[in-house]
């Protein structure tokens, strides 16, 4: 029997997961699927590492409760009936999205870690929870198993203090009101991944893109953040799918001051700005590359332009730049988006070779140029997988 780790990432209506199996000490994925629908009706996928569908469930069960709980029970019998018995889970790590000052490294789980990460919830109540609810329901199932929490602020901890700094009080700032960044579990995927494939860049000034629905940029240094876009929030920095990136705070007192509620707010701001909001069209970049709308054009270029001002902006964080690395949904396969925004930095001796970007190689940038510029795939599920690995069998 051979044993896996299974990954999870909770969100508040989806359980996403990717299975491993552990092969003399390699972690090979085997499965990835998700839960969708949790609370309302819930379907169930699977599918192999190249992209074939191995199960397709509508309705796992629509009887009683079906929450985080009744999908992790699901996908532990599916596993038991798709592998025959013929695979044990060793561990299970879970993407959690704050891990505050506190967790900066992976962490098994234990009642101890649960009450400290349950203190953060008041600064993602829209992640926090459902993570929790995850790793609770898998304590409750299976108490047995080794838990591993891998939080995405944790790669951005230890960088200097004034890049963490609001213009607020210094008593918030202990309160936790500072820019903590996030998608900390793609960029440390991107470092590792880059220090095997160009070591000589990798130890320089680095500028990491994640552009999928949600999106930030990543200053680094030597594999190291410096500084990045995402603050606060998951809100901070360039437009998203549906988020509105930096935004004015002048624009919240003036809806405030209108009467919107902060469940309003929220709604905006996380669900129906960004490329949505501007566009009315989609929050998809492949459906606003198709349309027509003007202002399907427009939210295009707002996202291309706010991502080529904080390119300069981490330039100047960095003192320099040796490679820009593009990853995630649009990152690693849009050339049209990757070119467009590498048109506008030629004043920093960027330049891409069109077919190498049209392709999709990993190097894009023609030969011996610097800045080299490349597109990588983000494995975050990957990372988690290693370390929750790592920490069981410590
Ligand atoms: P998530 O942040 O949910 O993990 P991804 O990194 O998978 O998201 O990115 C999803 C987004 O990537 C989609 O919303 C879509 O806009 C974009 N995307 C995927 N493939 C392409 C493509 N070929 N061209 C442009 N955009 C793409």
């Amino acid at each position: 029997m051979n044993p896996a780790i299974v990954v999870l990432n909770a969100g508040s209506s989806s359980l996403k997961f990717s299975v491993y199996e552990v092969v003399n000490d390699n972690l090979k994925l085997v499965v990835k699927g998700q839960v969708e629908g949790i609370g309302t009706s819930p379907k169930f996928r699977a599918k192999d590492p190249t992209g074939n569908t191995l199960a397709q469930t509508a309705s796992p069960s629509t009887k009683g409760k079906f929450g985080q709980a009744e999908a992790f029970a699901y996908l532990l019998q599916w596993l038991l009936q798709h592998f025959q018995g013929a695979m044990k889970v060793i561990g299970v790590g879970h993407r959690v999205a704050h891990g505050g000052a506190d967790f900066i490294e992976p962490t098994r789980i234990d009642p101890d870690t649960i009450a400290r990460l349950e203190k953060l919830v008041p600064l993602v109540p829209l992640h926090q929870p459902s993570n929790l609810a995850a790793i609770k329901s898998v304590m409750r199932l299976r108490a047995e198993l080794p838990q591993v929490a891998c939080f995405d602020t944790a790669f951005h901890q230890g960088r200097a203090r004034v890049t963490e700094r609001l213009g607020l009080p210094d008593a918030m700032f202990r309160e936790g009101l500072r820019r903590w960044g996030f998608h900390g579990l793609s960029y440390e995927s991107i470092a590792k991944s880059f220090r095997q494939i160009a070591p000589d860049i990798a130890h320089g000034r680095v500028i990491a893109a994640h552009l999928g629905s949600g999106s930030s940029l990543c200053a680094m240094n030597n594999g190291r953040c410096v500084d990045t876009t995402m603050g606060f929030s998951a809100l901070d920095g360039v437009p998203m799918g549906t988020r509105c990136g930096t935004l004015d705070p002048g624009v919240l007192l003036y809806l405030v001051r209108q009467g919107w509620t902060a469940e309003r707010l929220e709604d905006l701001l996380y669900k129906k700005s960004g490329l949505l909001g501007i566009s009315g069209v989609s929050n998809d970049v492949r459906d606003l590359l198709a349309s027509t709308e003007a202002l399907a054009a427009e939210a295009l270029d707002y996202f291309v332009y706010r991502i080529q001002r904080e390119i300069g902006s981490l330039t100047a964080a960095l003192g320099g730049l040796d490679a820009l690395i593009f990853t995630a949904g649009v990152g690693e396969n849009s050339p049209i988006i990757r070119q467009r925004v590498c048109a506008g930095l030629a004043w920093l001796h960027i330049d891409l070779d069109a077919d190498a970007n049209r392709a999709n190689q990993r190097c894009i940038s023609p030969k011996d140029q610097t800045p080299s510029v490349w597109a990588i795939p983000t494995d975050e599920e990957g990372v988690i997988a290693s370390h929750t690995f790592a920490l069981i069998h410590r």
